[in-house]
């Protein structure tokens, strides 16, 4: 297979994210939701990440901003990591506010929006996932999305979810003409966003 520039991978990754903003959007307007006023915000969840991809696409867009908003930024996902260190220790799932959300500025608006990764954009409406191995991961969407779908059901609606197995494959493969031939050798991926940027940028040899 061939490898692809970071530019031509992240501009494939880029059309993937943007498919999947459209069928979250289509998706959350038939359910009626928004994250307007939301009382729990999903950048709270104790999430990790899979990509290398993604993990790049990330540090792409964090070189772009101001360095003492960076600076700012790499202090938060430190105090992140150790935060959910002694949490995870205490046998306790963290739930500490992602190091990228401008939380300080306005509530649950999420500071680097853009290069902003898959799982933020499909956290909310319910969607599923079958897996290569054919395990189908089913997941009912956030908590107000679970109250506006129990109504929907209760109108004798249907409720749309979102399949995102078709993005999944697509994922998979743009993260192999990224890495290329290496990707079997480096590490599986499997950091939150805090540490994928205490570590920095991903390393590909
Ligand atoms: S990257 Fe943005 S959307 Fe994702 S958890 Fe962090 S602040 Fe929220
Ligand atoms: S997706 Fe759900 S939990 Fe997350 S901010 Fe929107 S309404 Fe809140």
């Amino acid at each position: 297979m061939k490898k692809l520039t970071p530019k031509a991978a992240f501009r494939k990754l880029a059309a993937i994210y943007d498919k999947m903003v459209a069928q979250y959007g289509e998706a959350a307007d038939a359910i009626g939701m928004t994250c307007d006023g939301c009382h729990d915000n999903c950048c709270l969840s104790f999430f990790q990440h899979h990509t290398y991809i993604e993990w790049a696409y990330m540090w792409e867009g964090l070189n772009q901003l101001p360095a003492d908003r960076l600076e700012e930024i790499k202090a938060k996902a430190q105090a992140y990591v150790e935060e959910g260190q002694a949490a995870l220790a205490r046998g306790e799932r963290p739930h500490i506010m992602c190091p990228l959300n401008l939380e300080d500025q306005k509530q649950g608006i999420c500071g680097l929006y853009k290069h902003r990764l898959m799982i933020c954009r499909m956290h909310g409406v319910p969607n599923v996932l079958v897996r290569p191995d054919g395990q189908q991961v089913q997941f009912p969407g956030c908590y107000r999305c679970q109250e506006l779908t129990e109504k929907v059901e209760a109108d004798g609606r249907i409720v749309p979810v979102v399949n995102r197995t078709s993005l999944y494959k697509d994922l998979v493969m743009v993260e192999m003409q990224f890495v290329g031939k290496n990707l079997r050798q480096l590490p599986k991926v499997d950091h939150t966003i805090a540490e994928m940027i205490v570590l920095g940028p991903p390393k590909l040899k």
